[in-house]
């Protein structure tokens, strides 16, 4: 793009209508970061249209505008950055010491092509951010929980007190497990934005209920995940299948070669046979991934069809369902140490 300046900004939450520069691109450098009122700005247009141009004279159009005049700009496009509700998240504005020629439909184009693609990025990073914080709340939940349990043994059994305590406690459980329902449909969309294909390894959490694990795999929740993952998927037409989940983690996902059984604290894969070295939840991912892809393609049946059709394809998506899962036993391990 034949254009001087660049630049891209989120929308803040303030009263007064306020956007923040996440990159700004002023012809040789990136400039440091700031922010600005919209009022009586080229931006401010932006977000009332969606799209402005202003070939020419930008300076005599939004004299209020001091930093047009600090820039010495003559001519100005921008964009607003959408989310998939349609909600304003930002924009990206080009800016130039000349007029813009009369051929700027390139330009147009490229802009609503970054746009779209900003959009998607701010929309997984804020999904993610909501995640998080309602990850910090389960959590902070779960403690408060303990403290109160821990309470109960100093309460005279048949007292009045205890029995209170025992109400409080109860409704905490509800809580809990409210949030953590919540949690797992986010989550579920989450991924489902993510990707057209998710493969699960058939495991079965009763068993990890029984096991080594059995603590933290009930706590998490997983057989309900799985539940809400697949119906959130047959809702939002994304193809989930389950696959054999034997040897994911003692299987090269580059060459095949059975790189036998690694303990729990060897964080690495690293194949002596081909030298293809990764982390080994993504190595055991991309095995299960592999596993998909190849019993689809070849018609061979898969376990689990959500949504009914006969979707194929691959996307990162299974890559973050070993990866969350593994950030939630992490979580709930944090959690109890
Ligand atoms: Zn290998």
């Amino acid at each position: 793009m034949q254009i001087k300046y660049g630049f891209i900004a989120e929308c803040l939450d303030s009263p007064q209508p306020q956007v923040r520069v996440l990159a700004f691109w002023s012809g040789d450098k990136f400039i440091p970061n700031f922010q600005y009122y919209l009022d009586g700005t080229p931006c401010g247009a932006v977000y009332q249209t969606g799209l402005e141009i202003y070939p020419h004279s930008v300076q005599q159009l939004f004299p209020e505008d001091r930093d047009l005049l600090t820039l010495e700009a003559e001519s100005y496009l921008g964009i607003a950055i959408v989310d998939s509700h349609g909600k304003n998240l930002g924009h990206i504005a080009g800016l130039d010491t000349k007029p813009l020629t009369n051929n700027y439909e390139q330009q147009k184009s490229i802009l609503k092509i970054f746009a779209a693609r900003a959009g998607a990025e701010i929309e997984r990073q804020l999904a993610e951010k909501a995640l998080k914080q309602q990850n910090i709340y389960l959590q902070e939940t779960l403690e408060k929980l303990i403290l109160l349990q821990r309470r109960l043994k100093n309460k005279k059994k048949g007292s009045k007190n205890r029995h209170k305590l025992n109400q409080k406690i109860s409704r905490l459980h509800q809580r809990i497990s409210d949030i953590r329902k919540d949690w797992h449909f986010k989550l579920a969309h989450h991924l489902c934005v993510q990707g057209q294909s998710i493969f699960l390894e058939d495991i079965d959490f009763r068993s990890w209920g029984r096991g080594m694990l059995s603590k933290h795999s009930l706590d998490a929740g997983f057989g309900q995940f799985v539940t809400i993952l697949k119906w959130v998927a047959w809702k939002r037409d994304v193809f989930v299948a389950e696959v054999d989940k034997n040897f994911t983690s003692q299987i090269c996902p580059n060459c095949g070669f059975h790189t036998g059984k690694k303990t729990l604290d060897l964080r690495e894969h690293n194949c002596p046979e081909c030298g293809y070295k990764t982390h080994r939840d993504v190595a055991a991912a991309q095995v299960v991934r592999n596993r998909g892809v190849k019993e689809n393609a070849l018609g061979h049946s898969v376990l689990e069809n959500a949504c009914g059709d006969g979707l194929t394809g691959a996307l990162p998506s299974q890559e973050s369902v070993k990866q969350e899962i593994l950030n939630v036993s992490l979580r709930i391990a944090h959690y109890t140490a």
